[in-house]
């Protein structure tokens, strides 16, 4: 019979379809496997450029292992990455580089060899490169940061000192720039860098030196209230002083990090740099007692400044106040309303105020330090925390701010609170961290987007400035000994 073996021949076409089939399904799922167990997708690539320097991100889904070796000339950078197949993501890196990024000039990718992708970095200048791993936080996976420094880092001085050539050059002759010398007084501000800081205690001339009777506030009764008559003016300290007054303006939060996120997707880092570039704007207008005024931004554009930096930098232009500028955001939308925040020296003075700079103090994590790095500065930091007097004042600078605040918006609080804000712990400069409201509530998302009220915020902040300075004139710098 003829029938039988066709009928063999297809029970056994049918075993080897079935074997062939289960052989192919243990292959995809050994891939799988093989896969997860060591080799890692890229999720995303991003490019963060600034002048400071410039990040780029490699976001994977597990962990990268990576080698960088640096070449100087031309300068570039070769990273390989273990474990890795080129994928969309990696390509794309190659056209994220913009023209204008003062530190990379091109990126090339290509699959080295099986499991390594190489990356190389074409410089435009000198670079001391930082390469570090950050684990998942908040939105993101595993990250892989490379940080180009220049190798020859920029003096924010000197850059101030440039930009106020410039200003000064193309302003009218017979201003009141004639009147003082800010050119001169930064000039030789910067050679006695190694003089005691302007409000350093140990002057004797620190703001803090007004006698113990005309003080009405101190960090343990947690703010000046707003119905509190001012506080007598320093009249024993001198008034007149013939120098640049500088505001060390510090815009929250910044390339990886967004801070706050509103309801429809209004990015804190970026309503917050808008209100600092109003603010210097008009900062950069003002003067007191014919003492021009001028603005430095810790963040002049979208990338990520570490916490202690941004206090760093403040102090290496030796800023007379340093004004922190954020965004709240609560877990309900009802919570409105701005806050202004000292430092506190002990406990917060809420469980709320606590709460919030810990939210603040966060950034660090998300936006991506290099703790190597870190460490040793932050040590350095708590070794001269001796802020008494420069919470004294913060607090007095906090209740002018508050006072002109309550008549553009809303308060959340009529007081200045008081937290462990990493940003505010300079011991030699008044420092206030202005919540300037609730990202979180719709309608103040609406507000923090409007032009109109970041330009009555702006105002408001710069009032708060001058009636604090009218009250408490900045002092004669320390020159070199
Ligand atoms: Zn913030």
């Amino acid at each position: 019979m003829r029938f039988k073996p066709q009928v063999k021949d297809i029970l056994k076409r049918r075993a080897q379809d079935r074997r062939d089939l289960l052989q192919i399904g243990i292959a995809v799922l050994m891939l799988g496997r093989m896969d997860v167990s060591w080799g890692a997708s890229m999720l995303a690539v991003r490019i963060w450029p600034s002048a400071d320097y410039t990040r780029v991100t490699l976001e994977s889904d597990t962990p990268l292992k990576a080698s960088q070796t640096f070449l100087a000339s031309p300068p570039r950078l070769a990273i390989d990455i273990q474990g890795l197949e080129l994928n969309n993501p990696l390509r794309e890196l190659v056209g994220k580089v913009r023209s204008d990024d003062p530190n990379i000039a091109g990126v090339r990718v290509g699959q080295y060899s099986l499991g390594v992708v190489r990356l190389v970095i074409d410089l435009k200048r000198d670079i001391a490169p930082q390469v570090f791993a950050l684990p998942p936080v908040a939105a993101y996976q595993h990250r892989l940061v490379l940080d180009l420094y220049p190798s020859v880092a920029a003096d924010p001085l000197e850059a101030l000192i440039a930009e106020r050539l410039q200003s000064t050059s193309s302003a009218p002759a017979g201003t009141s720039m004639a009147q003082a010398d800010p050119l001169g007084e930064l000039i030789s501000r910067q050679s006695g860098k190694s003089a005691l800081p302007p409000h350093s205690p140990a002057v004797g001339m620190s703001p803090n030196t007004a006698p113990p009777s005309t003080r009405r506030t101190s960090p343990t009764d947690s703010g000046v209230y707003l119905d509190d008559p001012s506080h007598p003016a320093r009249s024993e300290l001198p008034r007149k002083t013939d120098r640049l007054i500088i505001i060390a303006l510090d815009p929250g939060h910044g390339g990886e990090d967004p801070g706050a996120i509103g309801p429809n997707g209004t990015q804190e880092k970026d309503v917050v740099l808008q209100i600092a570039h109003r603010l210097k704007e008009r900062i950069n207008a003002s003067s007191m007692n014919g003492n021009p005024m001028r603005a430095f931004l810790t963040r002049d554009a979208d990338f990520f400044v570490p916490l202690h930096i941004r206090v760093q930098k403040a102090r290496s232009v030796q800023a007379d106040l340093f004004v922190s500028i954020h965004a709240d955001a609560f877990f309900t939308p009802h919570a409105q309303g701005a806050s202004v925040f000292a430092l506190s020296q002990g406990a917060a003075s809420s469980s709320a105020a606590r709460w919030m700079a810990n939210q603040e103090n966060k950034a660090d994590l998300i936006g991506g330090v290099n703790i190597a790095v870190q460490d040793a500065q932050v040590k350095r930091a708590l070794l001269d925390m001796s802020t008494t007097a420069q919470i004294n004042d913060s607090v007095l600078l906090g209740g002018a701010m508050l006072r002109e605040i309550a008549g553009v918006g809303r308060l959340h609080k009529p007081k200045v609170e008081q937290a462990g804000f990493a940003v505010l712990k300079a011991p030699d400069m008044p420092s206030v961290l202005v919540e300037t409201a609730f990202i979180s509530n719709p309608d103040e998302e609406e507000k923090l987007r409007s032009t109109l009220y970041q330009d009555n915020l702006a105002d408001a902040l710069m009032r708060g400035i001058k009636a604090y300075f009218a009250r408490n004139p900045p002092l004669a710098r320390q020159r070199s000994m």
